[in-house]
């Protein structure tokens, strides 16, 4: 991938890549994360990467004392990150800016269980074209796409698409969330069976929860 062009150079050289295998963990008793996320105004998009829905409500999540707003989420399978070397059928990434422009990455793990109604409502509204973003009539409650423990683990990463740019917060819900086997098998059918990149050395990261 570092090949591609120049300016993709940190996806091949960079020594703070994304996604990692969450094993080795450094008590730093962090408080549970603090967001207040709407389910309004959004619109999605199938960008035939991943499905993406954009979020315009004006979201917001507090790291490090600074507000940042939620742009958009999306998904993977299965997912990126591991913890102990576990992938998960479905890893959601709630990605978010502060006015500075630092990305704050809150990654949901999905595991097989009880069907999960905001992602049916997502599933029932893939676009049908690719790359034409459609506006999301029905309201989906983001409630239902986070754990009720907002526990996480925390380390510095990238984005894990090109140019795979560095210094992103990573924070890493440690509850899973659920969706049906019908649905992790829906997610394959629209994403492929493998929209993730492959987890990335930690060279010396530190890993905190
Ligand atoms: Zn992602």
């Amino acid at each position: 991938m570092g090949k591609l062009s120049e300016d993709f150079g940190a996806c091949e050289k960079g020594y703070n890549q994304s996604p990692v295998d969450i094993q080795q963990v450094v008590k730093s008793e962090l408080p549970p994360l603090s967001l207040t996320y709407q389910a309004k105004d959004k619109s999605i998009i199938n960008n035939g990467h991943t499905l993406q829905l954009n979020v315009h409500d004006g979201d917001k999540l507090l790291v490090d004392d600074t507000e940042f707003t939620l742009l958009q989420f999306h998904f993977h399978t299965p997912s990126e990150n591991q913890i102990n070397g576990r992938a998960y059928p479905l890893e959601l990434h709630f990605v978010h800016s502060d006015d500075k422009g630092n990305l704050a990455v809150v990654g949901v793990m999905f595991e097989k269980g009880k069907a999960n109604p905001a992602i049916a409502d997502i599933l029932n509204m893939v676009p049908a074209t690719i790359n034409v973003a459609e506006a999301v009539a029905k309201p989906v409650s983001l409630a239902e796409l986070m754990p009720g423990d907002k526990h996480y683990f925390r380390f510095s990463g990238s984005l894990t698409t090109p140019p795979c740019t560095e210094g992103v917060r990573w924070l890493v819900m440690k509850q899973p969330v659920t969706l049906s086997a019908g649905q992790i098998d829906a997610f394959k059918k629209v994403l492929g069976d493998n929209n993730s990149r492959p987890v990335q050395p930690l060279n010396g990261r530190v890993i905190v929860d």
